[in-house]
């Protein structure tokens, strides 16, 4: 038995399953743990529902997906292979990004293709490019629009949709530490749990697959962390060089950024990664005060309040200078510490 769709566009997206048989989904450039892992339980609850899926991404996925992955099977872009997955599919569902651009090369066939889109998404900047737009940003990860969906659907999790809907909630939510961190996300968490997951398992499934060289470039780009802003914000760069003499990718930065959160008094984060020479991926990091899309968005990218990037052609020197004066006037903004909380006096508690 289903049970009622929770919004109007959920509606409007249960319809557009029905209505077609053979389906391709997609996700973001360089997707992370709740792309793929969204891209995999909505797989697999068409499936369920007896249709055709293949998923097809821009670019590869991170070693520490790839177990999930093989499950897809999750399939890389080539020019021919994606013509022949937009030629046999009748529709396409793109998962955790809004952003048309932000499918990579997959946006050149769609412009090739008559083929209806529908977008699941948890993003604050879209561009809402389906005709079904399911845009949810108060879901801590795509996956927990994915996982209230199958389940208004009337399809059962089984073990590795559950599995997978764990990764996407508990990447999104840095393992349930940012400000993303709900009820909802908790509750969902436990109903996993309860369905088979054990986190320690998908933990270190997905936190022990870095090659050493991965923790050497962290080590020195940790060790050249910048402090600026009275030590409210915090600066990292990484090199093309760097990429090379560790044998890296840009997938390889995850997780870097989020590290000098650590750091008392840190109010935002900023790491130029140089991927190759002249692209330089910018992202941005909020411990809870500042928020970080709108730098992101006014440059073409976009993101989460406290998460968010971009990717800016040219010099780590002028992408610096076009994102941290931005950083720096929203730092300036900012109460002291405490001061917003702090209780009138004579107010009453
Ligand atoms: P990250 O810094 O980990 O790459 O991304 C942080 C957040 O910002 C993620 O939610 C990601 O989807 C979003 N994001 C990163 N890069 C871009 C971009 O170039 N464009 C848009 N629209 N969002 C981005
Ligand atoms: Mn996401």
């Amino acid at each position: 038995m289903s049970r009622a769709a929770a919004t109007p566009e959920r509606e409007s997206l249960h319809q557009f399953i029905a209505r077609y048989q053979r389906f391709l989904l997609t996700t973001h450039v360089n997707p992370d743990g709740d792309a793929i892992g969204s891209e995999v339980a909505f797989a697999r609850m068409l499936r369920s529902l007896g249709k055709q899926v293949r998923i097809l991404n821009d670019s590869g996925t991170p070693r520490a997906f790839e177990w999930l992955a093989a499950d897809g099977p999750v399939e890389v872009f080539s020019e021919e292979l994606a013509e022949t997955r937009f030629t046999e599919a009748e529709a396409l569902v793109v998962i955790d990004t809004g952003n048309r651009q932000r499918i990579g090369r997959l946006s050149d066939t769609l412009g090739r293709h008559a083929i209806a889109v529908a977008i699941v998404d948890h993003h604050v900047t879209h561009d809402g490019f389906g005709s079904v737009n399911v845009i949810e940003p108060e879901c801590a990860a795509a996956a927990v629009l994915v996982y209230e969906f199958t389940r208004e659907a009337g399809v059962p999790i089984d073990p590795v949709a559950a599995m997978a809907l764990y990764v996407g909630l508990a990447t999104d939510t840095g393992n349930f530490r940012y400000s993303n961190t709900d009820a909802r996300a908790l509750r969902m968490a436990a109903d996993l749990v309860e369905l088979g997951v054990d986190p320690s398992e998908v933990m270190s499934r997905i936190h022990q697959s870095a090659p050493p060289g991965r923790l050497r470039f962290f080590g020195e780009a940790l060790a050249a962390l910048e402090m600026r802003h009275g030590g409210q914000l915090v600066v990292l760069e990484a090199t093309p060089e760097q990429f090379l003499r560790h044998g890296l990718s840009g997938a390889d930065t995850e997780g870097l950024v989020d590290l000098p959160r650590a750091i008392e008094g840190a109010e935002a984060v900023a790491l130029f990664s140089e991927v190759e020479p002249g692209r330089v991926k910018v992202s941005l990091r909020s411990t809870g005060r500042v928020n970080v899309d709108g730098v992101c968005a006014r440059l073409g990218g976009g993101g989460h309040p406290h998460a968010a990037g971009v990717m800016l052609r040219g010099t780590r020197e002028q992408a610096r200078s076009r994102v941290l004066p931005e950083l720096e006037r929203l730092l300036a903004e900012l109460p002291p510490v405490g001061g917003e909380t702090a209780p009138a006096r004579g107010a009453g508690a």
